[in-house]
C-alpha cells in the first residue's frame, strides 16, 4: 500500500521519518484496512473517545482527542482503500472542526456535572458543620491500616448531656457545645485524626499508637472538656464519656472495630466511669447474656414462668391481716433473679405493661378465690413509673375488677416516691381515677425519695410505707425522729402506715410505742404462695385477738 502523506514525511528527518512511518503505517494500515478507507470507516465512533476523554480529562483532553481523531481519520486516510482514492483537505479539515465543536461542548457538559459529584462525594465523607471527615472516611481509613497491617488505636467520646441541654437549656447552645467538643479534640489529636461518627459522638483514629498512650490522651481531653464553659453568658457543664480499644488486639475488621468500640462507650455510659473504657470480650460475653435474659424474660408471661407470693401486712393494734402485698417472682431454669432486678430491665426494655397487666389480672383473680374460700383479703400490687405514662394499666385494672365481680377496695396500688415525681401531672390524673375506682394507692419505700409535701396533701394517698432502711436502722435516735414524724404525718393526713421490713421483736416493739399502724417484714411472715396463705391466715385467724381479718 502506498500513502502520500507518509511518503512527504520521509523527506523530513530520515531517521525519525523511518520510525514514524513505520508506527503510522501500522496504525492507518490497521484501520484503514479494518474500515475499507474513510468512506467505510464509521468515522462517527470517533465521537466515543472523544467524548470519553471530555468525561475522564476535561474540556482540553476532550479538544486534543478531537485533533488526534481527525489527524487519524485525516490525510494519510484514502477515503477508499481499494481504488486508492484519497481524502480532500477540506473533507477531513470539516471532519476535524466537527470533532473539536463536540468536544468542546462534551468537556463544557461534563464540567458542572463532574463539579457537582465530587462535591456530593465531598459531602459524602465531610461533616458540614465541623469540617470534620465523617464515619465514611473513617471507615476507609480503618480498612486502609487494617489491610497494611498496621497498628493503631481508636477513641470514642460521647457528649452524654447534649440532649438533656438541647431539651432543657438552648438548641443552639447544644449546637455550640457539639462545636466546642470538637474544636478542643481537634486541639488534642489533630483534625485529621477526628471523625464526626454522630449527632453527639466523635471517634479517633491513632496510627501507630499504644492503647497507653491513646488512653493518657484521652484522659487529657477530658479533662480539658470536663472544665465548665461558658455558652451565651451560661455556664455549660459538658459530661463526655470515653471508650477506647486498639487493632489488631481487639480486631482488625472495620465493623467489629466500630462495634466493639460502641460496645464499650455504652458501657461507659452505664458506669459513669471518669476515664476512658476499654473494650474487652467480657463486655461481649455480658451483652448477649442481658440479650437472652431479655428475650427469655419477654417470652415468661407466655411460658407461664411467672407466679405470683403474698406477704401478709399485719394491723398491730388487733394482730389482725390487713392485707396482703403481691409480689411477682419469675421461675427460670437458669436464671435466678428477683423482682428488683428483672423489674428493672423490663421497664429499660419497655413492656412493663404487659408484666403489670399480669400482675393485676392474678391478683384480681386470687382476690376472688380466696374470697370464694371464705377469706377476704386485700391484695396491694406494685406499679412502676412506665405504667403511668398512659391509662391503659388503669383501665385494665377496672376491666378485671369488673369480669371478676370484686369489691375495688380490695386492690390496692403501691407506687414509688419516683413513679410520682417523673410526671406529676399524668399521675396525678390517672390516681384521682384509682381512687374514684375505690382502689387504694400507697406510697412504697417512703423516704427515699423526693415527694413533696404538696403532693402528699393534695394527692389521693391512703397509706404510707416507710422503707426498710429506717426500720433496719431503727435504734439510731435519727431515724426514730424520722419514722415518728412521719407517722404523726401521715395520721394528721388521715393516711395509714406500714412499717416495711420488720424483723425482730424489738423493732416491733419500738413501733408500736410509736403508734404505727401496720407491720410487714419476716417477723410475721415471708411472702407465702397464695396455698401458704389461705394456712396462714386460717391459724392467724384464729390466734388473733379478735379473730377478724380487715
Ligand atoms: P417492695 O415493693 O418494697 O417490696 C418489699 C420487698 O421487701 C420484697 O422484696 C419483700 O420480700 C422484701 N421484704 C419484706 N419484708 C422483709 C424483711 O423482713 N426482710 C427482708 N430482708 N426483706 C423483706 P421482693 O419481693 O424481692 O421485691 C423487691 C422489689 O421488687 C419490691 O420492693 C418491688 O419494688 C419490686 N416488685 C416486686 N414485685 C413487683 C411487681 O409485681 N411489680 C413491680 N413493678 N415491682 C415489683
Ligand atoms: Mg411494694
Ligand atoms: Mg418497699
Amino acid at each position: 500500500m502506498k500513502i502520500k502523506g507518509l511518503e512527504r514525511i520521509r523527506f523530513l528527518t530520515p531517521g525519525l521519518a523511518a520510525v514514524v512511518t513505520l508506527g503510522m503505517e501500522a496504525l492507518v494500515g490497521a484501520i484503514t484496512y479494518l474500515a475499507g478507507g474513510t468512506q467505510f470507516a464509521l468515522t462517527h465512533l470517533m465521537y466515543i473517545p472523544i467524548i470519553l476523554a471530555a468525561y475522564y480529562l476535561n474540556l482540553w483532553g476532550a479538544i486534543s482527542s478531537a485533533v488526534i481523531g481527525g489527524l487519524i481519520l485525516g490525510p494519510w486516510m484514502p477515503m477508499n482503500v481499494n481504488g486508492n482514492v484519497a481524502q480532500t483537505n477540506p473533507d477531513f479539515i470539516f471532519r476535524t472542526c466537527i470533532f473539536m465543536l463536540v468536544g468542546m461542548i462534551a468537556g463544557l457538559l461534563f464540567q458542572p456535572i463532574k463539579t457537582n459529584t465530587s462535591e456530593q462525594l465531598h459531602i459524602s465523607f465531610m461533616e458540614a458543620r465541623t469540617g470534620l471527615s465523617n464515619l465514611n472516611t473513617l471507615r476507609y481509613e480503618i480498612s486502609a491500616l487494617t489491610h497494611e497491617k498496621k497498628k493503631f488505636s481508636m477513641l470514642a467520646f460521647r457528649i452524654a448531656n447534649l440532649f438533656d441541654i438541647n431539651a432543657y437549656v438552648d438548641y443552639s447552645i447544644g449546637e455550640k457545645s457539639f462545636l466546642y467538643v470538637a474544636e478542643k479534640l481537634e486541639n488534642v489529636f489533630g483534625k485529621q485524626n477526628v471523625f464526626m461518627a454522630s449527632m453527639d459522638t466523635y471517634m479517633i483514629l491513632l496510627p501507630n499508637t499504644l492503647l497507653e498512650y491513646a488512653n493518657a490522651m484521652a484522659i487529657k481531653a477530658e479533662d480539658i472538656l470536663a472544665a465548665p464553659v461558658t455558652m451565651d453568658g451560661l455556664v455549660v457543664r459538658l459530661e463526655v464519656q470515653c471508650a477506647a480499644l486498639h487493632s489488631p488486639s481487639h480486631g482488625t475488621d472495620t465493623d467489629e472495630l466500630l462495634r466493639k468500640l460502641k460496645i464499650a462507650l455504652d458501657r461507659n455510659n452505664q458506669e459513669h466511669s471518669q476515664t476512658p473504657v476499654v473494650f474487652n470480650d467480657e463486655m461481649i460475653r455480658q451483652n448477649r447474656e442481658k440479650f437472652e435474659t431479655l428475650t427469655a424474660l419477654y417470652a415468661a408471661i407466655q411460658k407461664n414462668e411467672f407466679f405470683m407470693v403474698y406477704q401478709p401486712v399485719i394491723h398491730v393494734a388487733s394482730r389482725t391481716i390487713r392485707g396482703v402485698e403481691g409480689l411477682l417472682r419469675w421461675n427460670h431454669t437458669n436464671i435466678h433473679m428477683g423482682p428488683g432486678e428483672f423489674i428493672n430491665i423490663a421497664e429499660k426494655a419497655g413492656f412493663i405493661n404487659e408484666i403489670t397487666k399480669w400482675v393485676i389480672q392474678h391478683s384480681v383473680q386470687q382476690i376472688r378465690i380466696w374470697q370464694d374460700a371464705g377469706i377476704r383479703t386485700k391484695i396491694a400490687v406494685n406499679v412502676s413509673s412506665k405504667d403511668l405514662n398512659d391509662d391503659s394499666v388503669i383501665s385494665y385494672a377496672q376491666e378485671c375488677i369488673k369480669t371478676n365481680g370484686i369489691d375495688p377496695q380490695l386492690l390496692g396500688f403501691e407506687l414509688t416516691e419516683r413513679v410520682i415525681t417523673e410526671n406529676e401531672a399524668k399521675v396525678r390524673t390517672l390516681l384521682n381515677r384509682m381512687r374514684a375506682m375505690g382502689v387504694n394507692i400507697s406510697i412504697d419505700d417512703f423516704g427515699t425519695g423526693y415527694n413533696s409535701l404538696i403532693q402528699l396533701v393534695t394527692l389521693p394517698i391512703a397509706c404510707l410505707k416507710i422503707d426498710k432502711f429506717f426500720i433496719d436502722h431503727i435504734e439510731y435516735e435519727n431515724n426514730q425522729a424520722v419514722i415518728r414524724e412521719t407517722i404523726r404525718l401521715a395520721h394528721s393526713l388521715k393516711m395509714e402506715v406500714i412499717a416495711e421490713g420488720v424483723e425482730t421483736e424489738r423493732q416491733l416493739h419500738l413501733l408500736e410505742k410509736m403508734d404505727c399502724d401496720n407491720i410487714q417484714g419476716y417477723y410475721f411472715s415471708k411472702p407465702l404462695s397464695a396455698k401458704e396463705y389461705i394456712e396462714f391466715a386460717t391459724a392467724y385467724q384464729q390466734n388473733s385477738k379478735s379473730g377478724e381479718i380487715k
